[in-house]
């Protein structure tokens, strides 16, 4: 036998390459490098395309990457309910043609470049198409693995997912009846909210609509009967309710950052796990003066894109759970980077996981908590009957843990006749204004 063949044989390729050199044989250099690259049979992408579909009537968008190896593909949730067609043209007008031919194994790679390939980055449109790409290929490396994600991760750090569900009510018995229904249902946090966001029905008087400013059907909220309304519910709730219960509360930024501190500071006796998205994006600055004021711990993310808005949250402890929208962030990869940080600083997970995340989307983020020792909470979600004949292997939910199927990859498949047939709907989905009394615009 060859002595090139005994190396290759040893599997030292790269020995070979060096062997190859000091013999001046060109051709055995080439063959060197490919031996030390040498596992999985090297696999091309052939085709990315956004699969637009609503079996729920949420604009959902899901992108497919087909392989070089007939049958083998991955599915990746991209959904920006109130903006999917752009992400259906950044997907297959320009991530397609920059990925494909390019290999499907080397996804931190394939991310790296596709981030900066447009320059310009970190917005939600292109963080979102890029979360197709890369949670689709994170599916096709479970596939070719032969093993659920969680494993591709480290395996699991428990048996399920601990999750929260929302209850609400437009008055306090309605909220304790949906409260104590979850609590049946073996739910162990939960999320309470007074009507919708800001409680915009204890508000009654519009006066922009009197003086016929603004729409019609705009939503009308202001911080007096908010705060009033949300601290008179929790005392409800946990008078009726009792105390193992743990209750959530999302601000969603609906009030000036000083009147969030005074309220979440009010809520301390109701011992809440924790109160989300006090302040806007635009108003990190104000978390600094939170913690000086209360230890209520504090969730927050869910609309940030760029690092520089969770990075010194974290790093300086000032928040206790990051909520980010894994899809808004740019996929599993940056996810996981995120969990990472939070884990030196003890900040947990909470992914935000409504019904805008796509089953896959929904797989994903289990798929993560279930492998990242830092998981706080997971927020849950009901999935219609069609949206599982739509998806098949959905996560399922039992006595508020959710579990993921144990099929390689996220395990979530998609009928792609049956999705067509669920097309977005003909309301382009904004999201709905909200205003003070006089017509001042509130941020959500
Ligand atoms: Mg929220």
């Amino acid at each position: 036998m060859d002595r090139r063949d005994i190396l290759k044989g040893l599997g030292l390729g790269a020995a070979v390459g060096a062997w190859g050199i000091a013999r001046g044989a060109d051709d055995a250099v080439a063959s060197g490098y490919a031996q030390a690259t040498k596992g999985l049979p090297s696999l091309k992408i052939t085709d990315v395309k956004a699969i637009l579909t609503a079996p729920q009537g949420i604009r959902l968008c899901v992108v497919k990457v087909q392989t070089s190896e007939p049958g083998l593909y991955g599915l990746g949730c991209a959904t920006f309910n109130q903006r999917p067609l752009p992400v259906a043209v950044a997907v297959d007008e320009y991530l397609k043609p920059f990925a494909v031919g390019r290999d499907v194994d080397n996804i931190e790679d394939m991310w790296q470049n596709a981030y900066t390939s447009s320059y310009w980055r970190n917005g939600p449109v292109l963080n979102n198409a890029l979360s197709g790409l890369d949670q689709a290929l994170w599916d096709i490396k479970g596939k070719r693995a032969n093993m659920p994600v969680y494993q591709l991760l480290g395996g699991k750090c428990r048996f399920a997912v601990d999750c929260y569900t929302h209850c609400s009510g437009r008055d306090l018995k309605q909220i304790e009846q949906s409260v104590r229904r979850a609590m049946e249902r073996g739910y162990r946090h939960i999320r309470i909210q007074r009507g919708g966001y800001g409680s915009p029905h204890l508000t009654k008087q519009a006066h922009y609509k009197e003086a016929g400013f603004a729409s019609a059907s705009d939503s009308t909220m202001e911080t007096g009967p908010y705060v009033r309304g949300t601290l008179e519910m929790f005392e409800h709730i946990r008078s009726t309710c009792g105390d193992a219960v743990e209750l959530l509360h999302d601000i969603h930024e609906r009030i000036p950052p000083i009147e969030a501190i005074n309220l979440i500071k009010r809520l301390e006796p109701y011992h809440p796990f924790f109160i989300e998205d006090p302040f806007s994006p635009e108003d990190n600055g104000y978390f600094r003066l939170l913690r000086q004021q209360t230890s209520v711990p504090i969730a927050m993310g869910e609309l940030y894109n760029n690092p520089h808005e969770w990075v010194g949250l974290m790093s300086e402890r000032l928040i206790d759970f990051i909520r980010v929208h894994i899809s808004q962030i740019g996929g599993l990869s940056v996810a996981r980077k995120i969990a990472a940080l939070g884990e030196w600083f003890n900040v947990r997970s909470a992914w935000h996981g409504p019904g805008d995340v796509s089953p896959v989307g929904h797989a994903a983020n289990a798929h993560l908590d279930l492998a990242i020792w830092n998981f706080g909470i997971q927020e849950s979600v009901h999935f219609s009957d069609k949206t599982q004949e739509v998806f098949s292997g959905c996560p399922t939910v039992k006595e508020g843990y959710m579990y993921v199927n144990e099929a390689p990859g996220f395990g979530v498949d998609i009928d792609e006749k049956l999705a067509a047939k669920f097309p977005l709907p003909d309301h382009p989905g904004y999201w709905s204004p909200v205003r003070r009394p006089d017509g001042t615009a509130v941020r959500p």
